[in-house]
Parts: C-alpha cells; structure tokens; sequence
C-alpha cells in the first residue's frame, strides 16, 4: 500500500515559492528522503501531508484517507522544522501536553500506562535523564530530540520529519539515524526532508529530489544511484590513490594502454612524494579492474580505488544546474 499519495500537488504562497505539480508515491514500511535545497518546498509539501496548509490545486492521500482527516492524522507524527517549548516546562509536562493536543483527557494523561508510555519516548529520544528538567537550560540538539518524542509519543504509523538532524552534532546525527532505522523495524514509515545527503545515501529505501519547487526525480535510492552512475554494474566515475606518482607517469600509461586513456583517465592531484589522486570515467567493474592492472603492472603502488563518493550529490547539483540554465539533465 502507498501510505502516502499525491497527484499534482499545488501550494504557492500568493502565487510565489511553494511547491508545485507533486505526484508521488510513498510505499508502506519505508524511510523516504525528500531532499533539495534551503527554499526548494519541502516544507511547504510536507504541511500539505500533515494538515497544516490547504494545497491550491491536486489530491493527496495520507494513511488511506484524503488530506486533512482526523483519522490519518491519528496515527500520524510530524516533527515541523521550526517549533519552541514553553522554557518553563519539563519534557514530562511537554509529552503530556502533547497528548492532550493529540485527543486524550487529562485523566488518561495521568494514567500510569501513559506515564510509561512517556518514560519509554523518552528513553527511545535519549531524553531520560533530563526527563524533568526545564526545557529553557536545554540545547537546541536536546529540544530537537524532544521534537522528535512529541512526534513519536502516540505510535504513530506514519512519522514526518521536517529536517530532524539539523540542529544535531555528529554523535546526535547518529543516533537519530539508529532510532530512525529501529523504527522501520517496527513497521513505522518514516517521511523525512532533509538537504542532508548523507543521511538519505545511509538510511533511504526511497527518495525524492526537489528543486525550485518542482520535483525532479523519485524513486527507489539504488535506481537513483544507479542513473547518478553508481549502479550494480560499476559504471560511473571511478577514483584511484597511486604511489610512485612521476610527472612522465601519466605519458608513460597511456602509451602502454595504446592511447586509450585520453578523455578517459585523468590527473586530479598529485604531491611532491610521489602521492597522486586519479579519477575516470569507466563503463563498468572490468574497466576499473583494468586500469588498477594497468597501474601495477607500471610500478605504480595501488593504494585504493572505488567509485567516487557522493555521485549522487553531484548527479542532483548538475540536475539543478541544468534547470538553471533551462537544459534536460
Ligand atoms: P524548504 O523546506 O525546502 O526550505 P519551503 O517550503 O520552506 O522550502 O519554501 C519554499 C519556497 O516558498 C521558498 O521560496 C520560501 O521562501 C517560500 N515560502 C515558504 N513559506 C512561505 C510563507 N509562509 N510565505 C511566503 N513564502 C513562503
């Protein structure tokens, strides 16, 4: 089942910025990535998701039921990207406010199954320990978490996070990312806008790159890495870390690959010690195989070689260039 649906999904803000023209699909079960830019309209598309913005134009379904209902909404968390906590109050007191705002009585909030319900948010967030302090002396990482149990505290089946890594030091980064993982495993789907790539090449089944409001691609992480050039055949740009590196180096191998190394292979840095970093465009594993062959069988010391990290970062920069200058990617 799509647990999220959209048909050409429309929201400008009198005509301006937004998002425009949305259809997607988001499976059941999954972490999706919505990536772009500061300013590409995820936010603005995840408010239309949660409720919180009528779309000027299209349809939309969230948990099986048209946008906005009361029962999607039920069993849907969202973390916005922007929110305060009153200082003086506790996380304690905070998850049980949020409880109330999500349709339960004062009473049922006192109830020793909620409290456990709360104590077990918290601990899931990292928040046990600070779990009646005052949430004005928290850090912005600390109030993030909080965020997150708000958005977690009536196990929900959808969760929506507007950016929840970003006020995050590293260890905290990693942290949510477990979390995030741990809750696919419960069957918990988990929406996520982010412009952090690393966070989506780590933890997405699925993904979705925006730009300027529209979107530009989506679809399972592997095909997009696959038309970024880092599919399961190899082909892509491939770099390599040489030693032995001479100025006549590069001369001397194309001359023993017969001239087939122009255009193809080239220099990208290289150090009085002899250190050198290579990259090529190869059309597959046995061509980079051949290559590190190549550089052995020179002299060269073969220190490693591997497709170029984050593809995927330059495949979607030159997409958006592309839609700057008005070309197809
Ligand atoms: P993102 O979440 O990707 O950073 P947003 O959805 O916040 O993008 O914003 C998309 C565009 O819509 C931006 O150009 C932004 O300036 C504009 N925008 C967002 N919210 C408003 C608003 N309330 N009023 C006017 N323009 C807005």
């Amino acid at each position: 089942m799509m647990i999220i649906d959209t048909a050409d999904l429309t929201k400008t803000y009198n005509g301006r910025g937004g998002c425009r023209g949305i259809t997607l699909q988001v499976p059941e079960g999954c972490i999706f990535g919505l990536l772009g830019p500061n300013g590409a309209g995820k936010s603005t598309f995840v408010k239309m998701l949660a409720g919180l913005h009528r779309p000027d134009s299209g349809q939309a379904t969230v948990l099986g039921q048209p946008l906005g209902r009361p029962e999607a909404r039920r069993k849907l968390g969202y973390l916005p990207e922007l929110f305060r906590f009153q200082d003086w109050l506790t996380p304690v007191e905070v998850l049980r406010f949020h409880g109330q705002l999500g349709g339960l009585r004062p009473r049922e909030t006192r109830a020793d199954s909620f409290r456990s319900r709360i104590r077990d948010t918290l601990e899931l967030v990292g928040l046990s320990e600070a779990a009646n302090r005052r949430v004005g002396g928290f850090s912005k990482g600390m109030q993030q978490r909080l965020g997150l149990a708000c958005a977690l505290l009536l196990e929900p089946e959808l969760v929506i996070l507007d950016e929840p890594s970003s006020a995050l030091d590293p260890i905290g980064r990693y942290e949510i990312r477990t979390l995030l993982k741990q809750l696919r495993g419960r069957g918990v789907t988990v929406f996520l806008n982010t412009h952090l790539l690393e966070d989506v090449e780590e933890l997405c089944d699925e993904a979705a790159f925006l730009y300027g409001g529209e979107l530009l691609a989506a679809g399972p992480l592997h095909k997009l890495l696959g038309m970024a050039g880092e599919g399961g055949s190899g082909r892509g740009n491939w770099r390599f870390r040489l030693g032995g590196w001479l100025p006549d180096t590069w001369t001397e191998l194309n001359k023993a690959a017969g001239g087939a190394l122009s255009g193809q292979l080239s220099l990208t840095e290289a150090d009085e010690s002899g250190n050198a970093l290579l990259s090529a465009r190869v059309s597959d594993r046995e061509q980079a195989g051949y290559l590190c062959s190549l550089f052995i069988a020179n002299g060269l010391t073969l220190y490693e070689s591997g497709p170029e990290p984050h593809s995927l970062e330059a495949w979607f920069l030159r997409m958006a260039k592309s839609r700057q200058g008005g070309a197809t990617p």
